[in-house]
């Protein structure tokens, strides 16, 4: 993973010449404000950890797996947000951790945790550290200072239960090596998000994350049946069963408390057999209002494609659902629509045709498999699009929320223009990534020229952005997490008795309060 930017250096994507274009006369991109930093030219502060702290920890994992070099602290330095990216180039390392460390079991982490409460060292689980919340920037204040508690050595898979469809596999896994490994036992988990190449089971778990083929495999947190956490307290086990009336589920409270509670060390998860079978499709409509209205129909009443994404109408002639087309004029007007099938042979058909009817129905021109085929091929590539984009002047953030539908226009229409008075003429695109029966996620992506304080830029947008969600009805965060850039807004959305109930959890589990402090609980 590339320090300050995404993935695989190998993939960096150079800007086409039209869009460099587009950006200099329609946004007024016109170049960043300073070059970027080098590695060497990143300011850590120094590591603070006393000996014997690092000494306490090495005994546990062995000396190799305590780590105080300048490259360990730089790759554990926040996550993947355009406010982090723009931090790291502008060198900024202040946010670095004292240390690294990398336990390679359970008791490991437990007994990590333990030294970490004794001596007062704040502790933030690090999985594919591609959080874009602010959920691996743990506060200092009142501690000896920060450990990054990487788990990429938990990486197993433990073992496959195939009569009842459950995995037991390790938190580290990231989502490529955990669907390997599911391959070779003809099973799948069915969980792409956009930040597939990099993030880790344990991550997936911690922020409630949902994936591209949500529609069809669910979010991951309906995925999880069961897991094993290290807590300062000691060990909780929760799920013994695929369902339970043993009082309220316990799953729920680890699920989603962003390394606050416990470190996830071991998940049971459902899966799927692999698919023999994927179609992917695109169809237009004429207009966002028309799409909504045919979705939310397959959503209520099926049949549910595995993927289904409708994009507004800005997106649509941008060509952001297919990264490989932008700026080209083959993206056309309306709104497209990606569906996809994914499953046994009969089973795609089935629902194709079915899905395809209604899509019929409700106004859709069928384009075809195209549009679906290079959404498919280019549905990881956004990332690295944006790192040319921030490296040419522009800023490129994205934001995600859920509402009801009945709430979606009037959302919609607010974030827009919330984004719209804050950042005066940027481009703000917006398509439905995930639908349920009673409403749907909207995901925002904008685009605008770098000021000369682009972090600030930004913070006040998303600020506007945030507060037109709450106003309107939605969810602060419908797959992102709260990490610290949403703890205000997410204090508002569940209220000061909802908080309290928060915190003494946390106050039970981890006493000393090392467990990411500042994070996620208001
Ligand atoms: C380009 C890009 C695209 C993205 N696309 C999507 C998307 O499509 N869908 C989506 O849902 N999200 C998306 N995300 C957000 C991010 O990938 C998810 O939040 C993901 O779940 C984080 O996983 P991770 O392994 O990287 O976790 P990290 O970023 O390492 O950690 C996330 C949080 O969980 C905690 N944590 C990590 N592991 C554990 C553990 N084992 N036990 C306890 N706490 C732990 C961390 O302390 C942190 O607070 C995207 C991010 C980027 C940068």
């Amino acid at each position: 993973m590339l320090w300050s930017g995404w993935g695989d250096p190998a993939k960096a994507t150079e800007l086409p010449e039209p869009v460099r274009k587009l950006l200099a006369d329609f946004l007024g991109v016109q170049g960043p404000a300073a070059p970027a930093a080098t590695f060497g030219e990143v300011r850590l502060p120094a590591a603070a950890l006393p000996p014997a702290v690092l000494a306490a920890l090495a005994a546990i994992t062995g000396a190799g797996y305590v780590r105080t070099d300048d490259d360990a602290r730089i790759r554990h330095t926040r996550g993947r947000s355009t406010p982090d990216l723009l931090r790291m180039r502008a060198g900024d390392g202040s946010d670095a951790p004292d240390a690294v460390v990398l336990p390679g079991s359970h008791d490991e982490v437990a007994a990590v945790l333990r030294v970490c409460a004794e001596h007062r060292v704040a502790v933030v689980p690090f999985g594919g550290g591609t959080s874009v919340v602010g959920g691996l920037v743990a506060s200092r204040e009142g501690f000896a200072g920060v450990a990054a508690l990487d788990l990429s050595r938990l990486n197993r898979l433990v073992s496959v239960d195939v009569e009842s469809m459950v995995a037991e596999m390790e938190p580290g896994l990231r989502a490529p090596q955990a669907e390997e490994l599911l391959a070779s036992h003809g099973l799948t988990l069915g969980h792409f998000p956009q930040s597939y190449e990099y993030a880790t089971l344990g991550g997936f778990a911690a922020a409630r994350s949902s994936g591209q083929a949500s529609a069809g495999y669910g979010r991951f947190d309906d995925m999880v049946v069961g897991m094993t956490v290290a807590t300062p307290r000691g060990t909780l086990e929760t799920g013994r069963a695929p369902k339970s009336a043993a009082g309220p589920d316990l799953r729920q409270v680890i699920l989603g408390s962003e390394g606050a509670f416990g470190v996830i060390t071991s998940l049971r998860l459902r899966v799927r057999r692999a698919p023999e079978r994927r179609v992917y499709e695109g169809w237009r409509f004429a207009t966002f209002a028309e799409g909504l209205a045919a979705v939310r129909r397959l959503a209520q009443d099926g049949p549910a494609p595995t993927v289904l994404r409708l994009s507004d109408e800005t997106e649509t002639l941008v060509g952001l659902a297919q990264p490989g087309e932008l700026g080209s004029s083959a993206t056309g007007s309306g709104c497209l629509v990606v569906a996809g099938y994914e499953g046994g042979p009969d089973d795609v058909s089935y629902r194709g045709e079915r899905a395809a009817a209604v899509l019929a129905a409700t106004g859709g021109v069928h384009l075809g498999p195209e549009p679906g085929e290079k959404w498919a091929h280019g549905r990881f590539d956004a990332p690295y699009l944006r790192d040319s984009l921030l490296a040419a002047g522009a800023t490129v953030e994205t934001l995600e929320t859920a509402c009801f539908w009945s709430a979606v226009p009037r959302l919609y229409e607010a974030v827009r223009q919330a984004l719209t008075a804050a950042l005066g003429s940027p481009l703000v695109m917006c398509h439905v990534s995930h639908v349920y029966g009673t409403g749907a996620s909207l995901y925002f992506t904008v685009v605008t020229a770098q000021t000369d304080d682009p972090v600030g830029q930004w913070a006040a947008a998303k600020r506007a952005a945030s507060e037109a969600i709450l106003r309107a009805g939605g969810t602060i965060t419908h797959h992102h997490g709260v990490g610290r850039d949403h703890r205000e807004a997410f204090g508002a959305e569940i209220g000061e008795l909802g908080a309290e109930i928060l915190r003494a959890v946390k106050e039970r589990l981890d006493p000393a309060g090392v467990l990411n402090p500042g994070v996620m609980i208001p």
